[in-house]
């Protein structure tokens, strides 16, 4: 071996090394929410008659203390390494757990679990949440059919027409098609973006059997205030004129990875569109995870968390909207379309 050889080969093992070094300090990178604690809702003084809280992902629980609604309803959060190594499926303990500490683990606590697309971390709890709480799982035809697959009785499944509006006690829920945020094209390949699932399907299986499907926004009105449940950071266009709201979840996984043009579409789609005073961003957390109050949100490798944070809030200002921050677990409260206890 000449001494060129012997040098190229150790100029190559050392960029080995440090790519793996850089890899694993990106992947532990835990970007911190201290830069938004300014913005952190106060919670809600118990006799509130709105309450909602953020349970991880786009899981939203909204609450008037006689009717409980719940989007997506997924409390699993496998870790990359189950994602990347076998098949998947519900984890019972966690969504026991998950219903439990919200006090939704008995029968007739919850009136509808509504998932905003059928991606895995949205639509693979809901059946099982829906058996446990005897709620009806509303949404796509995909998602009907990871119902299916879960042998939840039809009586239980709703794919709501076009423009259909739902009673729930005094909530009125009308799913609106929308879109999904964009992702790299390996990531859409494998979580099959605009595909459908056409068939019941039964875990365990891989991550990428559960596939998008119809994308929704959901639009919540209630006589105490009207919310915004923005699934995904996407939007198709127009979707949202003529739905008013006074708060705006919205989904920002990926949403640090787009143009600044991008959110200040996405803006201008869901909170301008609706005329939202509040806006708040949610699934940023890492939902590799186990949920708690020191969930961190995504690190590098998969989203620019303070990007998305600083685009939306800059967004706020510029149309004088109020940014608020939502720790994971965390509740607030409306009251006549207002924020209470700020
Ligand atoms: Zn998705």
């Amino acid at each position: 071996m000449t001494t060129r050889t012997r040098l190229t080969i150790k100029a190559l093992l050392l960029l080995l090394v440090l790519s793996i070094v850089v890899l694993v300090v990106l992947a532990s990178w835990r970007p911190s929410l201290t830069r938004w604690q300014a913005f952190l809702l106060p919670a809600p003084a118990p006799a509130t008659p709105l309450q909602i809280t953020w349970l991880g992902t786009a899981t939203v629980l909204v609450s008037d203390g006689d009717n409980a609604i719940m989007t997506d309803g997924f409390f699993s959060r496998q870790s990359l390494l189950q994602l990347a190594t076998g098949d998947i499926e519900p984890d019972l303990a966690r969504i026991e757990a998950g219903l439990a500490r919200v006090g939704l683990d008995r029968p007739g606590a919850l009136d509808a679990v509504v998932v905003l697309h059928s991606h895995y971390d949205h639509a693979m709890d809901a059946p099982e949440v829906a058996r446990r709480t005897g709620a009806r799982v509303i949404g796509s035809e995909s998602t009907a059919n990871v119902s299916r697959g879960w042998d939840l009785p039809e009586v239980q499944i709703h794919v709501p027409e076009a423009g259909e509006v739902m009673q729930f006690g005094r909530f009125e829920l009308e799913l609106v098609p929308s879109a999904h945020v964009p992702m790299l094209p390996f990531i859409a390949r494998l979580t099959g973006h605009g595909e459908t699932i056409d068939a019941p399907l039964r875990p365990p299986a891989p991550v990428s059997a559960w596939k998008e499907g119809q994308s929704y926004a959901l639009v919540v009105r209630h006589p105490q205030g009207r919310l915004l449940i923005q699934g995904s950071a996407g939007f198709a266009g127009g979707e949202l004129a003529g739905h008013e709201v006074d708060v705006a979840l919205l989904s920002t996984g990926s949403l640090g990875r787009q143009s600044s043009r991008y959110i200040s579409r996405y803006f201008e789609e869901t909170v301008l569109t609706t005329g939202a005073h509040t806006v708040i961003p949610m699934h940023w957390d890492h939902f590799f995870s186990m949920l708690d109050r020191n969930t961190h949100p995504l690190g590098p490798l998969l989203d620019d968390f303070h990007g998305a944070m600083d685009g939306l809030r800059q967004q706020s200002e510029q149309h004088e909207r109020d940014f608020r921050m939502l720790e994971p677990l965390a509740t607030f409260g409306l009251e006549d379309g207002r924020l209470t206890g700020d």
